[in-house]
């Protein structure tokens, strides 16, 4: 991440001082949360909360429950909010948040009392115009509701833009759910058209089928093109015709795997990315496509989903074979502009209309596409340095506005 941001800052032509600033996040807390576990016993877990940069609004970023979160981790995932939200220009900062646990371990009951603490210890962080998490991965809306219960009790009063990714029973958004999904979609089709390539009949290839994959693959083959291939973590199936999307989903929702399905075959472990095709959205986990995976990738175009799902060296690997690679900070910020939507929604007391956030959805993933091609057409660079050029260039307008305090 750090090396990013230096790159980023050379390529924007930005002053040692906002490099400087941006190395450093603002604030780093690390927390006891201690949990009353069911049998009885105490166990104490440690969480964080990062305020990466509040140049441009208030932090925004996901609260994550894993057993392998460390406060280094959460503070590049932070830092990688500040980019993401700068790059589609939505008027917000970038934070992040952690618990080291695992879930799969607790009750519900364990995980509600854990969210409710964590929430607590950090809630001096949180508000409206402070820091506004949202889900991330193993916590959903469940859990953002527990967060936004604990700081209303906290304050005695109502603050429902304090979370997004809520449920609709307490202001939520519809199309929160799907917009990561979507916005991937738009920029695979923006990527078409700059590359001059015909969408219909594309194949396309997809590793995750949860709550990004899922989604995204029923949006690939209503848009025309044919998902030949779909990995999870029970297992791969191909079809060279084109998946039933929708008999795949019922076929995962009833054995919990892709795996087995019987309108394909199945693929062996690590045979997704050499299947041919067009595209390749990895979906799934960090560090997906390493430079093994990048050498025999059969797709002209990536779009990340996922984040962080290519590795630096496949990176080298990729420029060097051609393949165009829309970067997690551009591809999956459908989710975050989604967020954006709700917290305005939630700020205003009244909803829009699905159309209303759909086609501002499309807009917005459009405008920044649009902008990183342009600047990686300029700098002779891929977009993923483009994107983090865009983002730098933007949160040194603002550093330099706000000038430093005192
Ligand atoms: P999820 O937990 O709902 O789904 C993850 C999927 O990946 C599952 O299908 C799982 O089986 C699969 N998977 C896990 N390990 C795998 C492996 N070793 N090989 C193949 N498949 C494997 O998670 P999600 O919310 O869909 O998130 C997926 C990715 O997208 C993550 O990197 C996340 O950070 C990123 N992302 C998600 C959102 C969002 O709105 N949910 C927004 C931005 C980025």
């Amino acid at each position: 991440m750090l090396a990013r941001i230096d790159d980023a800052a050379a390529l924007a032509g930005c002053s040692a001082a906002v490099a400087q600033i941006l190395r450093v996040p603002e604030r780093v807390v690390e927390v006891a949360v201690p949990v009353r576990l069911d049998s009885g016993e105490v166990q104490v877990f440690t969480g964080w909360r990062v305020h990466h940069n509040i140049a441009r609004g208030p932090a925004k970023g996901g609260i994550r429950f894993h057993p392998s979160v460390d406060a280094d981790e959460v503070k590049a995932l932070a830092a990688e909010m500040t980019l993401k939200t700068a790059v589609v220009e939505i008027p917000f900062g970038g934070g992040k948040g952690g618990v080291c646990c695992d879930p799969a371990q607790l009750s519900e009951g364990e995980l509600e009392r854990l969210t409710r603490r964590y929430a607590y210890e950090i809630a001096s962080m949180l508000g409206p115009d402070r820091d506004v998490p949202a889900p991330d991965v193993n916590t959903d809306q469940r859990v953002m509701a527990w967060v936004l219960d604990t700081v209303d009790m906290l304050h005695g009063r109502a603050l429902p833009a304090v979370v997004t990714g809520k449920p609709l029973a307490v202001g939520g958004m519809r199309l929160h759910t799907g917009a990561t999904s979507s916005g991937v979609v738009r920029c695979i089709r923006a990527a078409f058209s700059a590359l001059e390539l015909e969408l219909p009949g594309a194949r396309v290839v997809v590793q995750g089928f949860g709550k990004v994959g899922a989604p995204l693959a029923f949006l690939l083959s209503s848009a025309g093109m044919r998902v030949v291939a779909v990995e999870d973590v029970g297992g791969a199936v191909y079809n060279p015709g084109g998946l039933d999307v929708g008999g795949l989903a019922d076929h995962a929702q009833r054995t919990g795997s892709v795996g087995g399905f019987e309108g394909g075959s199945p693929l062996a472990a690590g045979g997704l990315w050499s299947v041919p095709s067009e595209v390749a959205v990895p979906a799934a986990l960090g560090g997906a496509i390493d430079a093994a995976t990048a050498a025999i990738l059969s797709a002209t175009v990536v779009v990340e989903a996922a984040n962080g799902p290519t590795t630096p060296e496949a990176d080298v690997v990729l420029e060097q074979r051609g393949v165009t690679v829309v970067p997690d900070i551009l591809a999956n910020a459908g989710g975050v502009t989604a967020s954006y939507f709700e917290w305005a929604q939630s700020r205003q007391g009244y909803p829009w209309d699905d159309d209303v956030v759909a086609r501002r959805l499309g807009q917005s993933m459009d405008a920044a596409f649009a902008t990183v091609w342009e600047r990686a057409r300029r700098l002779g660079v891929p977009m993923r340095r483009a994107a983090a050029a865009v983002a730098v260039e933007r949160l040194a307008l603002a550093i330099e506005a706000r000038g430093l305090f005192p």
